[in-house]
């Protein structure tokens, strides 16, 4: 995980053992650079300069490893409702 999702999520412990891609990564530090930011995987992968099918991989990734969850809303970026991703909130 990197230093900038470390700062940002404080989870390096819980998700530094089963986080795999630098993309993966990426994705996270961009979700949890705003509090409850939610973003559609169009928005996401404009962000990041990167392929559709590469973000929906890294975000597959998040989801599995409980980092992230998706939910149906409005969108940050483009303001569409849509199938979104943000950062999961601890629960305690
Ligand atoms: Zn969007």
């Amino acid at each position: 995980m990197s230093a900038r999702a470390t700062a940002l999520t404080g989870r390096r412990a819980s998700y530094a053992c089963i986080m795999q891609s630098g993309l993966a990564e990426r994705v996270l530090a961009e979700l949890a650079f705003t509090p409850d930011l939610a973003l559609c995987l169009r928005c996401i992968a404009l962000r990041l300069d990167f392929d559709l099918w590469g973000v929906g991989e890294a975000i597959k990734e998040l989801i599995e490893s409980g980092a992230i969850l998706s939910v149906f809303t409005m969108c940050a970026d483009c303001g569409e409702r849509e199938v979104v991703a943000r950062v999961r909130q601890k629960p305690w």
